[in-house]
């Protein structure tokens, strides 16, 4: 076992949770915390292909997360107007299907419960100001005035981290792609028993079953320069976005948009953070280090393995800073291809959108490469 014994998570969103569950389940000792006086959850469902299903069996949630979601093994392929073109089949891993969806909030109570149920202290409201990073511990200063020594702090705060700023710099920030999400939940009929995608001629529309009852629409478009949306505008522009599809799976959707607090919309960045991630004592995982866009489904599933990974080179022999270029050599290069490939895949939907499309761009053939790569052992 490495030196490390006690771990300040700073962040407790999906990453950090899972961080401190695999911690503790290694023997060492984790705190969290957490700068939202008490959670928010944002957002809506989530889907986890069979990779994520994989690293959160190893941390013990991966079941109720089954039973809580939906499981799924295909996406069909659609036209606007609702014509099946292709059905692509995402790949089951051992037990586990090929994608669950499920609800965010309904993924953040598991890991939240596991954290709690393995003893996690987990201290709400609370940020880091300053991070004295020395080669034999890290020295925290806490906002609250409070101070304390760890032998490792992990950042796991999210895409505008302030351990990363602390540690690497400001330099280092996110990407606006050009492209945005918009997503609504509501509720699914049977016939939506699997993953649509629903291809526009200026976007690109989903259907992600969460759980028996519910799925969410999702609607990926080009905002261009100005990707701020007014709460006025939220459902009007929304609808003008879906007003291309003529199929009954979105056209049924419509009229039940009616509020925009029901729409959540985000415009997409991505940042990747240089080889290391880490400095002395301090390392860098999750979104924090490599934020991506959702057109692989990824994000979560790489936090969480980041999570899974770290605790198990934490728990080999060796100085700190081996046993951080270990982990570093076993997530660099998985990451980037994420980040990079839902980076591309978005460029290339948006030239399509502007009717310049990439000649020999095949999105579903990049995506089924970068897919079955992740089924690799990691
Ligand atoms: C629109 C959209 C759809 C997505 N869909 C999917 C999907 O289907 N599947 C998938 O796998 N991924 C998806 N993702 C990606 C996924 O949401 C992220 O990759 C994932 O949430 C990253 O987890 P994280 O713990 O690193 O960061 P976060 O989930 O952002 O958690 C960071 C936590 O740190 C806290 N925090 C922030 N700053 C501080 C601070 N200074 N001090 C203390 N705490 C702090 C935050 O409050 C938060 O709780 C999607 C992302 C977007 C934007």
């Amino acid at each position: 076992m490495s030196s490390v014994k006690n771990v300040l998570i700073v962040g407790g969103g999906i990453g950090g949770l899972s961080a401190g569950i695999a911690l503790q389940q290694a023997g060492i000792q984790a705190e969290i915390i957490e700068y939202q006086p008490e959670y928010k959850v944002y957002g809506v469902g989530i889907i986890q292909p069979s990779n994520a299903l994989r690293a959160l069996d190893q941390i013990g949630v991966a079941d109720q997360c089954l039973e809580e979601g939906y499981a799924f093994n295909t996406f069909h392929m659609c036209a606007s107007n609702g014509h099946r073109f292709t059905t692509a089949s995402t790949l089951p891993l051992g037990r586990f299907p090929g994608n669950n969806g499920i609800p965010r909030n309904r993924l953040h109570h598991i890991l939240l419960e596991a954290a709690r149920l393995k003893g996690i202290h987990i201290r709400m409201g609370t940020t880091v100001t300053h991070i004295d990073n020395q080669s034999d511990a890290a020295h925290v200063t806490f906002s609250d005035n409070t101070s304390g020594s760890y032998d490792l702090v992990i950042g796991a705060d999210g895409l505008h981290s302030k351990v990363r700023s602390l540690i690497f710099g400001d330099q280092i920030k996110s990407q606006y792609t050009g492209q945005s999400v918009w997503r609504f939940t509501t509720e699914r009929p049977a016939e939506v028993d699997n993953g649509f995608m629903i291809f526009g001629k200026k976007s690109k529309a989903g259907l992600v079953p969460m759980t028996k009852n519910s799925m969410y629409l999702l609607c990926v478009t080009a905002e261009g320069d100005r990707p701020k949306i007014s709460e006025d505008q939220m459902v009007s522009k929304l609808k003008e976005h879906l007003s291309e599809y003529t199929t009954p799976l979105v056209t049924d959707i419509i009229n039940r948009i009616q509020d925009p607090k029901d729409i959540v919309y985000r415009p997409l960045e991505w940042l990747l953070l240089p080889d290391p991630w880490y400095q002395n004592r301090v390392v860098i995982i999750g979104d924090a280090a490599h934020a991506t866009l959702p057109q692989l489904g990824q994000g979560a599933s790489l936090a969480i393995e980041d999570a899974v990974v770290l605790a198990e080179e934490l728990q080999k022999e060796g100085a700190v800073s081996e046993v951080l270029s270990a982990f570093m050599e076993r997530r660099f290069d998985r990451c980037k291809m994420i980040v990079n490939v839902s980076k591309t895949i978005g460029e290339w939907e948006q030239m399509e959108w502007k009717g310049t499309p990439v000649p020999d761009a095949n999105i579903g053939a990049l995506m089924g490469r970068t897919l079955a790569n992740m089924m690799a052992p990691i």
